[in-house]
């Protein structure tokens, strides 16, 4: 845990993703060092498979400070959380948590919600990121809840093994997971159940290799724990 109370992180230790101005002064993007990787490695693998920059919604939709959490409580009621218990505060029911409002994963299939929400917890998933954990529901409101572990390499990223709703669909990039300490061992990621499907061959990787020279965004290597990928394997 961090030794920050909710609200309450200096802004020497976050990392600024941008500012800017509304009716209430000036307002910043300030994130946790880890949360700032995972979110840099989502844009850009957005950008990178759908041609789509994910944006912070703006205002202070990244840390909020508990004074800023004050002010959208008494304008938003119940729609913002109790000030000093925001998950965009640094602490979320006993654990770091870092939100982010992302303000238009909808691009990322324009007029067609259902297969936006598809990419955009898939990529979420990818980056680390978890969805749909507040009540009343927030669908642009997503979570890291190891916001302080900054990622050792852009593709060393924690996959959570929880549920995705709906169906997986034929556009989505190929995951391969592979171990840290074993690069033999290879593993297809099955998003909808957040499991391994099944494990492939060496000559079933060349494949996968030379389809993602052709499109770099077609297939997605993930590394992970050898502790990991037993749990992936289920
Ligand atoms: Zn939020």
């Amino acid at each position: 845990m961090s030794e920050f109370a909710n609200g309450r992180i200096p802004e020497s230790r976050l990392v600024a993703l941008g500012s800017g101005r509304d009716a209430d002064g000036t307002w910043k993007h300030l994130a946790p060092p880890g949360t700032a990787a995972r979110w840099n490695w989502l844009r850009a693998t957005g950008r990178a498979k759908y041609g789509v920059t994910l944006r912070v919604t703006p205002g202070w939709n990244l840390f909020r400070p508990l004074d800023i959490q004050f002010l959208y409580r008494r304008r938003l009621g119940i729609m913002a959380a109790q000030p000093g218990f925001s998950s965009h505060g640094g602490v979320f029911r006993g654990r770091d948590c870092m939100a982010i409002d992302v303000q238009n994963w909808g691009d990322l299939a324009p007029g067609n919600s259902f297969t936006a929400w598809a990419r955009f917890v898939a990529l979420c998933r990818l980056a680390g990121f978890q969805v749909d954990f507040v009540k009343p529901r927030e669908t642009w409101h997503i979570g890291d809840f190891d916001p302080w572990k900054v990622p050792a390499a852009a593709k060393d990223f924690r996959i959570n093994s929880i549920r995705v709703r709906g169906q997986e669909e034929s556009d989505m990039p190929i995951i391969i997971v592979q171990r840290a300490d074993a690069k033999l061992a290879k593993g297809l990621f099955d998003t909808t159940t957040g499991k391994l499907r099944r494990e492939i061959s060496k000559s079933e990787n060349n494949l996968y290799r030379a389809a993602q020279k052709t499109d770099p965004a077609a297939v997605i290597y993930a590394t992970v724990s050898d502790k990991d990928y037993a749990v992936l394997r289920g």
